[in-house]
């Protein structure tokens, strides 16, 4: 009988804590920490209570400044190092065997990454290494087994159980308030468990395209232009000035970036980025369903287009029917004034 009563004194919450431990995987570029990483955070800590760990990766300079930024944020438990040149860029075929290493020698329940091209790159390599099914794009925790993730481009959401007994989720950033990077001294600790395994990819080069505009990803607010604009003369003539403005970022159609307006780094969509801002002025653009899958959780939808019947106008907030190329510079110098 003492036994039992004992027993009973322990909350279910207790248990849950003792059950659960999470490793969040950073994502950072030339010591710059990738915003994606705190919204996978705020997730982590919606799994439910229990430890939650970061573990920073890369080459050593990088490793201490990302690492001495997550300290920052409250509610870690550790942020755990391992400054190797293997693990820098974020090789996703180097970094999934260390990650396997710290989730087995840890024995973590869970696993969260951004579901950026990172995250997206890494975990179902992980989820092979260690025989689990990756759950990917989440925009909703409902418990520590049941997430909520958009299926067949949004048009349907799906609540999925994961029975595997360790869970890797990606997180659709836009979903998750970012935590912050403030009011906390987390310990920073160095790895024990990096396998060091033969480096079976390497990094040869990068372009990077350099903008003084905000990120698409994470900016509040994207005006985006679509096939409306014809060539990219007019798109960097009619979007630029009007993104310069508005302090906003650009983005574009499936449509203006395979006819080379643009980088096709700026297609927003289903097979594009995702965005979420507080503003997205879509310019050109019809809505085809799987632009639409891409911004239409945005706060305010603001559309310009010369078609009254464009699907665009069925999401919109805001519309304007009228010729991009009066109704724009038009826009663009009423803002600047
Ligand atoms: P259009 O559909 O050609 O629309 C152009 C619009 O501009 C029209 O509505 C027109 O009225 C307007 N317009 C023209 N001239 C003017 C003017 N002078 N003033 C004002 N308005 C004007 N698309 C994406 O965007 N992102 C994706 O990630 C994506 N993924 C896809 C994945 C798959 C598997 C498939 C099959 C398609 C995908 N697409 C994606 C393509 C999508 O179906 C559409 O073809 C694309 O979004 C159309 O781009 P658009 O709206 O710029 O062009």
């Amino acid at each position: 009988a003492r036994t039992t009563r004992s027993l009973r004194t322990v909350s279910v919450s207790t248990l849950r804590a003792r059950l659960l431990s999470t490793l969040t995987i950073a994502e950072h570029s030339n010591a710059t920490l990738n915003a994606g990483t705190l919204s996978a955070i705020s997730a982590a800590r919606q799994l439910g209570p229990g430890p939650i760990n970061v573990l920073v990766a890369g080459a050593e300079a990088d490793v201490t400044s990302i690492a001495s930024q997550i300290a920052q944020v409250d509610g870690l438990t550790k942020v755990i190092t391992v400054a190797n040149t293997a693990y820098a860029k974020g090789l996703p075929e180097n970094l999934a065997a260390l990650v396997a290493a710290e989730v087995k020698a840890n024995s973590y329940t869970h696993v969260v990454a951004s579901g950026s091209a990172f995250g997206r790159n890494l975990l179902p390599r992980v989820g092979a290494l260690l025989d689990v099914q990756p759950i990917s794009d989440i925009t909703q925790v409902v418990n520590e087994s049941t997430f909520v993730r958009p299926i067949y481009a949004g048009n349907a959401i799906a609540t999925v159980h994961s029975t595997d007994p360790i869970k890797l989720v990606t997180i659709r950033a836009s979903a998750f308030a970012a935590v912050e990077l403030a009011g906390a001294s987390t310990t920073i600790e160095a790895s024990t468990n990096d396998p060091n395994v033969p480096k079976s990819s390497e990094w040869i080069s990068e372009e990077i395209t350099k903008s003084e505009r905000p990120d698409l990803g994470t900016a509040k607010k994207v005006v985006s232009g679509g096939r409306g604009l014809k060539d990219k003369a007019n798109f960097e003539a009619v979007m630029y000035p009007l993104a310069d403005a508005l302090g906003a970022a650009i983005g574009a159609s499936r449509a203006a970036v395979d006819a080379g307006f643009c980088d096709n780094s700026l297609q927003v969509g289903q097979t594009g980025k995702v965005v979420a801002p507080e503003l997205y002025l879509s310019v050109g653009i019809s809505g085809a369903i799987q632009h639409l899958a891409g911004m239409k959780d945005s706060k305010t939808i603001a559309a310009i287009n010369k078609d009254g019947d464009a699907p665009i106008f069925e999401v919109a907030d805001v519309g304007l029917v009228a010729d991009l190329f009066e109704a724009v510079p038009e826009l663009t110098s009423k803002i600047k004034a």
